[in-house]
């Protein structure tokens, strides 16, 4: 997509690409080691934040018409959905993923759900119930903030539910996922991975300024002081529920303004391989055309 460099630098293609797809970039196989990862690195994108700034920009058309085919299907019974589901620690820019990435298409082909602490209600049902209820319908782009993830994550790490249980819950996961799959469901689950010290420095601006004090949770850091476990029950978490019919994807998180581009290019990558069409007309064109001339 050919826009203009920015004045002053030189001429840079907007996609910046190095010519490695994101999913593959990104996508945790066999033996991947979370604690390995540089939280700063842009991987399979070679610019700068305004490079990246711009290719966010310069794909939201695509990404808007893809979805819009998407929805088109849907309504000429098609089964296939996206399912984006995002995790990472707080701070980690999940917000920011809605407000830049999914909040380019239209609201109508969106089922966002952000998962809080369960309810009583929800409490009384198996974990996955919540889940299955907040599921994309044919045509749309559901988006987890925050999943069923969070019943292995924070779950484990304080001890909600005796470890038996929640051991169990990986292999109930995957048997979920792949009867998503199934059912025409493209699965894309991302964790946003930020280091120690970068959420220090996001949870201290929460501190500093007026606008942010809404954002600031004491229970937040109540969280981080469990720092270590959570990478472990993250780590288990990749090990245990990263098949390749349903890999994890881990976006470096440190730079907001990469994690965006990265989650919008999978968006991008998952929704171009779904050789979505526009349905057929379902009325007699030519017959349709006299009428509307007569009318
Ligand atoms: P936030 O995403 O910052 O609005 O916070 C939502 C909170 O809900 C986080 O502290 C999560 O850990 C918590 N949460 C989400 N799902 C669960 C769950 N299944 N069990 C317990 N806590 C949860
Ligand atoms: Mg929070």
């Amino acid at each position: 997509m050919g826009k203009k460099g920015k004045k002053g630098k030189k001429k840079k293609s907007t996609s910046a690409a190095s010519g490695t797809p994101f999913s593959d970039a990104l996508r945790v196989g066999e033996g991947y080691v979370l604690a390995d990862l540089d939280t700063r690195r842009t991987p399979a994108f070679d610019g700068d934040k305004s490079d990246g700034v711009d290719a966010l920009l310069a794909a939201d058309g695509e990404l808007d018409g893809l979805q819009e085919r998407l929805y088109a299907e849907g309504t000429a019974g098609g089964s296939k959905r996206v399912l984006l589901v995002i995790q990472g620690m707080d701070t980690a820019g999940k917000g920011g993923i809605m407000r830049h990435v999914v909040g380019s298409v239209d609201p109508q082909g969106v089922d966002l759900t952000a998962f809080k602490a369960p309810t009583e209600e929800e409490l009384a049902h198996p974990f996955l119930w919540r889940i299955r209820k907040a599921l994309p319908g044919p045509g749309k782009i559901g988006v987890f903030d925050r999943s069923h993830y969070e019943d292995v994550l924070v779950v484990a790490v304080n001890d909600l539910v005796p470890p038996a249980q929640w051991k169990r819950r990986f292999s109930t996961i995957n048997d979920f996922e792949q009867e998503l799959i199934e059912d025409g469901t493209t699965l894309i689950k991302v964790v946003l991975q930020i280091s120690k010290e970068e959420q220090g420095e996001r949870l201290a601006e929460r501190l500093d300024r007026p606008d942010k004090y809404w954002k600031y949770n004491p229970g937040d850091v109540t969280e981080r002081e469990k720092w270590a476990d959570y990478q472990v029950a993250y780590q288990e978490v990749l090990d245990k529920c990263s098949p390749a019919s349903a890999p994890f994807y881990v976006v470096p998180a440190d730079r907001k303004w990469y994690a965006r581009l990265a989650v919008q290019q999978l968006l991008l990558e998952h929704l171009r391989a779904m050789d979505l069409t526009w349905p057929e007309a379902d009325f007699d064109i030519e017959v349709e055309k006299e009428r509307l001339a007569n009318s």
